[in-house]
């Protein structure tokens, strides 16, 4: 679901903001080679990675470098996580980064349901923590990561996503990457004005039957107070009363501010101004993972 406010912001269909193929991207060292999909910019954003690519050495051909016009430059994985408050359209960036690198989401609470529902002996264990209300202890959720990032489609590198949660998790994830030959490539933090954040979240309105979101100010339905695709009488979720935006957002940062200290030590955090439009963002967001070429004298 799109965060509430971002409706208006999105480029029209099938147009890439990034340009054509060949076309230079500013600040960057890289030139475009492929084209995004046009679904990717249409405002109904997939979160759908392409079609699992096979496993073993992967190539980034859209990465190719236009120094020295050798082509392809880049074959390792490409890891990040990002990091964003509630409100500071991570949902929507996450999907656009899946599908631009062709790099599967890897979001713990999406494994853990999948464990649940084929029944693995994990998925039990994760349920028994779930039903009581409890967090699921980090060595469960390392088994969860690390099975996820075995199969083929995480060859070319993933994205994380409500994960690592602690430094502890963090700490064995960097192990875990180490012994695969691999490494936190970039943590992306996407930062907006607590009060920004506030009133992008507050006063939203959700349809009960279909769960399209809706803002007074930045995303008006069109007939007042009812959804535009089925004319249901919209409402305001506990979550989305000012009061509880706030405490969800200290509560987030409380969380989050310590493992991305962590990451810093290791120089991989980019900070990303989550303000502005959708594709203002994700064009700074671009522009950090571009920057990413952490000792590899590339
Ligand atoms: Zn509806």
């Amino acid at each position: 679901m799109r965060p509430a406010g971002f409706a208006a912001a999105v480029a029209p269909a099938g147009r890439c903001p990034f340009g054509p193929p060949g076309s230079p991207r500013p600040g960057s060292p890289y030139t475009r080679v492929r084209l995004c999909s046009p679904s990717l910019f249409s405002p109904a954003l997939t979160r759908t990675p392409p079609a699992a690519a096979s496993s073993g050495r992967r190539t980034w051909p859209w990465l190719a470098s236009s120094e020295g016009g050798t082509g392809v430059t880049r074959s390792d994985p490409l890891n990040m996580t990002l990091f964003g408050p509630p409100g500071s359209g991570k949902g929507t960036q996450a999907g656009f980064l899946v599908e631009h690198f062709g790099i599967p989401q890897v979001s713990t609470g999406d494994l853990f349901r999948g464990e649940i529902k084929a029944g693995t002996e994990l998925g039990q264990k994760v349920k028994t923590y779930l039903d009581r209300g409890d967090l699921v202890p980090d060595d469960i959720t390392l088994k969860v990561v690390r099975r996820r990032l075995a199969r083929p489609d995480a060859g070319r590198g993933a994205l994380f996503d409500g994960f690592p949660r602690t430094v502890g998790q963090a700490a064995e994830l960097d192990r875990m990457l180490d012994q695969m030959g691999r490494r936190m490539d970039r943590v992306l933090f996407v930062q907006v004005p607590r009060e920004v954040l506030v009133s992008r979240m507050a006063g939203r309105l959700t349809c009960p039957r279909c769960g399209r979101t809706y803002h007074p100010e930045l995303a008006p339905p069109r007939s007042g107070g009812l959804c535009d695709v089925d004319g249901a009488e919209l409402v305001m979720r506990d979550d989305d009363r000012p009061e509880t935006a706030r405490r969800r957002i200290t509560v987030y940062l409380e969380q989050t501010l310590p493992v991305l200290a962590h990451y810093r030590q290791q120089h991989v955090v980019s900070d990303i101004d989550g303000t502005g439009s959708i594709e203002e963002v994700r064009g700074r967001i671009l522009r950090a993972i571009d920057g990413r070429r952490r000792g590899d004298g590339s």
